[in-house]
């Protein structure tokens, strides 16, 4: 073994034993943010056999105070947030295989990239997808971490399916309204706060240390010093329409998949087609209307007050709109 892993190796519940198993492991890891970058860096260093990172979006100067993976270059060249993580990941250790997806995280898109995954990391921002990765994981038996941060506080709870309470049983029992939109802002140290719950109860994960597990959820705000371990044990619900008797998993539907939505607190919304772009051929429908900044894997044009960006598997951007049917307008009379 490398002398690159040697003191995690001397700390004794991950030894030789637990390395070896770790880089064995393949960890999915769903929003390449604030929590996605600070995570995927812990497991990268520590020796993960395999990483599958997956985000839709792209770097902005706005994410460099906290993703502690992007760099000002990566805002000029508008590169995704899951490509850009990849190559400085790759840079920290060589040895990792690393996969990276642009796209959004749904029932559709991630279902055959689960195979072989052994614990995914929730790092997005909102939980429309959180609850698309609890219903999925559910069917899948795949265990997850859920993580959440706002302000200066945060929350973090490992979800087993079958055993413990879901996210959606969580929801039922504590309300946790406010947690969801980036519009209150937020200070790294909160981040980083959850990553290391999340991290450390993935290597115990991953090493097969069961007994070493917490079981509760934690939850924190580190300006008003307060810090609290919940057991949510009695939330788990028999009538829960993910991981009860009956279940419904209605945030694999369809149309739920599809829909257009307003990214909180953006001043965005997204609009969502399952036609791939052809990125070289639409610059050049649009030449005449903005300007256009295009690479491999993204397409943006300056058109009116608004900023457009479309992805190649079909999604788009309208910045600059907190409106569906403005968005819809501007995306029609673009592409028709
Ligand atoms: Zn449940």
């Amino acid at each position: 073994m490398e002398d690159r892993y040697s003191r995690q190796i001397l700390f004794k519940p991950i030894g030789e034993n637990g390395q070896r198993k770790l880089g064995q492991k393949h960890i999915m890891i769903i929003g390449c943010g604030a929590l996605g970058t600070a995570n995927a860096d812990h497991f990268v260093r520590g020796g993960i056999g395999k990483l599958t990172l997956i985000d839709r979006d792209y770097v902005e100067y706005s994410n460099l105070q906290r993703q502690q993976l992007f760099t000002e270059q990566d805002v000029i060249d508008q590169l995704p947030k899951a490509i850009a993580a990849k190559k400085r990941l790759s840079e920290i250790n060589s040895h990792v295989e690393i996969k990276a997806y642009v796209m959004d995280a749904t029932g559709i898109s991630l279902t055959p990239l689960l195979k072989d995954v052994d614990l995914v990391i929730d790092a997005t921002d909102n939980f429309d997808i959180r609850l698309t990765i609890n219903d999925l994981l559910h069917q899948h038996h795949i265990p997850w971490i859920f993580g959440s941060c706002v302000g200066s506080t945060g929350m973090s709870y490992t979800i087993f399916p079958d055993q413990t309470p879901c996210l959606q049983c969580l929801l039922d029992a504590t309300p946790m309204s406010g947690a969801t939109c980036d519009s209150v802002g937020i200070i790294s140290s909160a981040v980083q706060m959850v990553v290391v719950h999340q991290t450390t109860e993935a290597l115990k994960i991953l090493v097969e240390d069961d007994h070493a597990l917490r079981t509760s959820l934690i939850t924190f705000d580190l300006w008003h010093n307060h810090y609290q371990t919940i057991n949510v044990e009695p939330a788990k619900n028999s009538e829960c329409p993910t991981c009860g008797n009956d279940p419904s998993f209605k945030y694999l539907r369809y149309e739920f998949q599809m829909k257009t939505e307003v990214l909180c607190g953006r001043n965005t919304v997204q609009i969502r087609s399952n036609r791939e772009v052809y990125l070289e051929e639409l610059a050049k429908r649009l030449k005449n209307i903005g300007p256009i900044k295009l690479n491999t894997f993204l397409l943006s044009i300056e058109y009116e007050s608004y900023r457009i960006v479309f992805f190649q598997d079909g999604r788009t951007f309208i910045h600059g709109t907190n409106s569906i049917e403005q968005a819809k307008n501007v995306y029609h009379k673009l592409v028709g």
